[in-house]
């Protein structure tokens, strides 16, 4: 049985020898409630509990004792134990490592957010979608997949103490006036919320890190006063319940959180040690807090990051999510699965995540780029494999002046190649076409298909070559073109020398190449990872690209078409002529065609919410565009091999606003830009393409107005 499980079950027997106590100072108390009869002490309690409900008399009463304890306790040492010890939440973070859960509403981001009505509703509103994705992913992990969550979430309102849908209450202006919000025992009978049926409660108060006090890491007198005036009303609540409780209802957790941090305040008790006189309510809770009750106090920790997602497996949240573990399992009973049941797959899981890593290692090494390596095999065995990568992928090779051929359904067609390339893993093509030598084409050459299980390397070509062919097709049927976008100009299969034995029925001979897709488009240009790398990538560039590749998006998305790679070799800088030079976004093969689909992972350039969910929502290509200007333009990047590092560089990155500065000292629209992504990042809202165009169109033609004067000059 678990630590925890067994902490919980002392916490019962506790209570339920009536008169042994849990705490030191209970003498005396036991005696006033001898005399009054069963029914008369509970219409008493009752009668207590509904006078009780000014928070700040409450504290009030509290303040002294207050005082005294933050006196007594050494400067550095906290004033109360924690909650929890740091190896059972361990142990329960191993045991939620394979469960999911599902965050659908962001937290604002607080230090831009101006204090608008607006921002405070949807704060509520992500805290709910926090309780409740906290509920619903521990039910169904611990205690039942298929019996549906028993629980629901609503806030509480100030002037009657009564639980209402936030929506509801947001909507008809009652924002002001919520407090909290409850995780709640269905009860169809009682819509407003019974607070015996309620878990816990969680108090969303601004700046809950910055009331932590100096010397000690606590909340101020005020917050905790409020947490445990809630806690004590639980514990009668809970108390004066017809319902029984599966598990000890002698402790009440309510949470401290604001729009970045959270904590956990515990109050464990037996609120029958309370003297019930309902004249003196607040003197007699202040009393029980001070005699009969332990308190516990978790430290404040973050719980979302900069985008506003939850950090499921940091402290902050561990501890909140915990703390919710216990108040299920006091409604509940006892979960199916124990924390060690679900802990004890850690180690299986472990080894799944190192096998991944190592694969994942052989796409990023040193300068975030592909490269293919050889792993923990005996050296033999890596120069005999070396050797035979090395003929299969050279045997493909093309070389510079030499001619293939294509062939479609209807015709062949022949390149001269003219220049080797490399989108930073892979070779591609500069080629002209035999009949037209003066065109310039980009020629991409995909993996032999009868490669059945295909090295990383080659299911990279996939993406390059097969998967780009789907895309830019189904593009093209869509009438989805334009001036930023690539246009398919060719595709078919390579013609190999020799004769092809390849059967009428279809499929390929014996040939290396026989089958072997190609793909040709239009227009050719150097990248942007080429002109950072040549210094040829400036102010003009910087908006042009961003620009053109807003518009290529723009585009693709009016049609749900996802990019899903943007980094610096995929885009491209097209001079051609008289006109401007401007920018081309190519690289289609990871692109989002329908929900299955999965963006290529780039710990550089892949959006926040594509490293943490393996998806794209609406700003995501955006934000790799910000991340790529932000690299373009000089930004470093800090030399990192985990998501894990990539996400907390990104997070204090954008919190202390270094990537919205240095595109800032840039141009001042992309660093409006580059805010207006941070907010939207992570949200369902969709991105503004039309207004952004606008802006940047007219901050190109004013830049262009500028120069016309200086010639002139
Ligand atoms: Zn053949």
């Amino acid at each position: 049985m678990s630590m925890v499980c067994l902490e919980l079950l002392c916490g019962i027997s506790i209570i339920s020898q009536e008169g042994g106590s849990p705490d030191q100072e209970s003498v005396g108390s036991g005696t006033k409630r001898s005399s009054v009869s069963s029914g008369s002490k509970s219409r008493n309690h009752k009668e207590f509990l509904y006078r009780l409900v000014d928070c700040e008399t409450f504290t009030a009463n509290l303040e002294d004792w207050f005082q005294s304890l933050y006196e007594k306790s050494a400067q550095m040492k906290p004033v109360f134990d924690v909650p929890f010890e740091l190896i059972d939440l361990q142990k329960f973070d191993y045991a939620l490592e394979g469960v999911s859960f599902q965050q659908l509403i962001r937290m604002p981001n607080a230090v831009y957010a101006s204090t608008s009505d607006s921002a405070e509703a949807t704060a509520y509103l992500a805290v709910e979608d926090f309780l409740h994705a906290t509920v619903k992913g521990l039910w169904e992990a611990f205690w039942s997949q298929d019996e549906p969550m028993p629980f629901s979430v609503a806030c509480l309102y100030k002037e009657n103490l009564k639980f209402y849908q936030a929506e509801n209450a947001i909507a008809s202006g009652r924002l002001g006036s919520l407090c909290a919000s409850g995780v709640l025992l269905k009860n169809p009978r009682h819509p407003h919320g019974k607070w015996d049926n309620l878990l816990e409660l969680a108090l969303l108060r601004p700046g809950i890190q910055s009331l932590v006090g100096e010397s000690e890491q606590q909340p101020s007198l005020h917050v905790l006063g409020e947490a445990l005036f809630y806690a004590l009303r639980m514990l009668i609540s809970r108390r004066l319940s017809r319902q029984n409780l599966p598990l000890s209802s002698n402790s009440a957790f309510v949470l401290l959180v604001d729009s970045q941090y959270g904590g956990v305040v515990k109050v464990e008790g037996d609120v029958n040690k309370m003297d019930f006189d309902v004249n003196n309510v607040y003197k007699c809770a202040a009393e029980w807090i001070q005699r009969h009750a332990r308190i516990a106090v978790s430290p404040v920790d973050r719980i979302w990051n900069k985008l506003g997602n939850a950090n499921w497996g940091d402290i902050g949240a561990l501890q909140v999510t915990f703390a919710t573990f216990y108040c299920i399992m006091q409604f509940a009973g006892l979960p199916k699965h124990s924390i060690e049941d679900l802990a004890a797959d850690h180690g299986c899981r472990l080894q799944t995540r190192r096998l991944e890593r190592q694969l994942g290692d052989t796409r990023v090494n040193g300068s975030g780029l592909f490269r293919f390596q050889q792993h923990g095999v005996s050296p033999e065995i890596v120069e005999v494999q070396d050797e035979s990568v090395k003929l299969e992928s050279e045997s493909l090779k093309q070389e510079v002046g030499s001619v293939l051929w294509l062939e479609d359904s209807n015709w062949e067609r022949g390149y001269h190649i003219n220049q080797i390339r490399s989108n930073g893993e892979l070779p591609y093509y500069i080629a002209s076409p035999v009949e037209d030598p003066g065109k310039s084409l980009f020629l991409y050459v995909g993996s032999h298909p009868s490669q059945l299980e295909p090295a990383w390397e080659d299911m990279n070509l996939w993406y390059l070559v097969q998967r780009q062919t789907k895309v830019l097709t189904i593009m093209k049927q869509k009438g989805l073109s334009g001036k930023y976008l690539p246009q398919l100009s060719a595709s078919g299969r390579i013609i190999h020398p020799g004769q092809c034995r390849r059967p009428s029925s279809g499929g390929n001979c014996d040939h290396p190449w026989c089958g072997t897709p190609i793909l040709v488009t239009s227009p050719v240009g150097e990248t942007v990872a080429d002109m950072v790398s040549e210094g040829h990538f400036g102010v003009d560039e910087a908006i042009r690209c961003c620009h053109d590749c807003l518009s290529a998006l723009s585009t693709a998305s009016s049609e749900g078409i996802r990019h899903g790679d943007i980094r610096p070799e995929n885009v491209i800088c097209v001079r051609s002529g008289e006109s401007r030079p401007y920018f081309v976004l190519i690289g289609w093969g990871h692109a989002i065609l329908e929900d299955r689909d999965r963006p290529a992972m780039n710990l550089h350039f892949s959006s926040t919410f594509a490293l943490q969910e393996g998806k794209l929502c609406s700003a995501s290509d955006a934000e790799s565009l910000v991340y790529m200007l932000y690299f373009a333009c000089g930004g470093a990047f800090p030399d990192l091999d985990s998501v894990e590092g990539e996400l907390q560089w990104r997070e204090t990155s954008w919190s202390r606003r270094l990537i919205q500065q240095k595109l800032g000292d840039v141009s001042t629209v992309l660093k409006a830009f580059a805010d207006y992504v941070d907010s939207l990042c992570g949200t369902p809202y969709p991105m503004d393409y039309d207004i952004w165009l606008r802006r940047f169109k007219r901050s190109i033609r004013e830049e262009d107005h500028g120069k016309e004067i200086d010639a002139s000059v």
